[in-house]
């Protein structure tokens, strides 16, 4: 079974619920797909068994022994990543889009095109079964391609390792990467949070996840920090007929937990946080 945890924005405590559900009850294959900002084996501290270089894209690099500084490439290029610095012109990997202008504008044949090979795939073992990840290096591009490459991954471990559960953190949003991230999952769990921007953000996830025809519910964080909008967030739920899997109150504990590398479930496993995790994932494993 693949479950997804997602959320229209950032912020919502996303990460927090899943690294709760990854350390609940039985193994599990976790899933770190936010690859822009990769933060669960922090939480997890893996043994790293194995690391696969992820190409992703190119970008321009002037040849300082051909390049005359006629300015061409500076004057052409859109993502202004062309720079000027004692007498040199260079570029700026984390501005250049590989989009090759440069290099066909240089009279001088002084600019190539290297690839992008800083992102890694991370593959190894938690405390709670086995866990992959991907880091995309700032500037680096393609994100929902390796997602992909994480997700497939993550089948070829659970078949190896007869682990049946994917427990997969989304990025946040409603973008490629997301997309890459629950396509084909048997179950998504959106995390909103009681505010204007997450509750029009829900409406968001919610329009991309119903397209996608997979089985959802909500689960509502610090619902105790607005709770006029929580039961606005409620109310709409009832009447579209989505499933409210249930409502975490905020707790100062769940940074904490984090602080020492746990999960709230780990650190304190008899607060009302750590209960109503424990029944929604108990809930869905039954
Ligand atoms: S276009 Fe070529 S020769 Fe001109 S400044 Fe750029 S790298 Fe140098
Ligand atoms: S490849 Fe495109 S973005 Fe990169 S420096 Fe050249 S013109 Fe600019």
């Amino acid at each position: 079974m693949q479950i997804a945890v997602i959320s229209g924005k950032g912020g919502t405590g996303k990460s927090s619920i899943t690294a709760a559900f990854a350390t609940l009850g039985n193994e599990v294959v976790l899933a770190d797909c936010d690859v822009d900002a990769a933060n669960m084996h922090l939480i997890m501290n893996p043994q790293i068994e194995e690391s696969t270089v992820y190409v992703a894209g190119e970008k321009a690099v002037i040849d300082q022994n051909l390049c005359s500084g006629c300015s061409m490439c500076y004057d052409y290029c859109r993502f202004d990543a062309v720079k000027f610095s004692d007498g040199k012109y260079y570029i700026d990997e984390v501005s250049c889009d590989g989009c090759r202008l440069c290099s066909r504008v240089c009279q001088e044949k002084a600019i190539s095109l290297v690839k992008n090979d800083k992102s890694r795939m991370h593959s190894g073992s938690f405390r709670n079964g086995k866990m992959i990840y991907g880091r995309l290096e700032p500037g680096e591009e393609n994100s929902g391609k390796l997602v992909a490459m994480v997700r497939d991954k993550c089948r070829e471990v659970s078949e190896k390792s007869g682990i049946d559960t994917i427990l997969i953190d989304s990025p946040p949003g409603i973008g490629c990467a997301v997309i890459s991230s629950i396509t084909g999952t048997d179950r998504i769990f959106i995390v909103t949070e009681p505010s204007l921007s997450g509750f029009n953000d829900l409406k968001r996830t919610l329009e991309l996840v119903s397209s996608l025809g997979i089985k959802h519910s909500v689960i509502i964080n610090k619902y105790d920090l607005c709770p006029p909008l929580s039961d606005t967030i409620e109310d709409y739920c009832r009447e579209k007929n989505i499933l409210l899997s249930g409502k975490l109150p905020f707790d100062s504990e769940v940074v904490h937990a984090m602080v020492n590398c746990k999960s709230i479930v780990e650190w304190r496993p008899d607060s009302q946080i750590s209960k109503t995790l424990t029944k929604i994932w108990e809930k869905i494993s039954e």
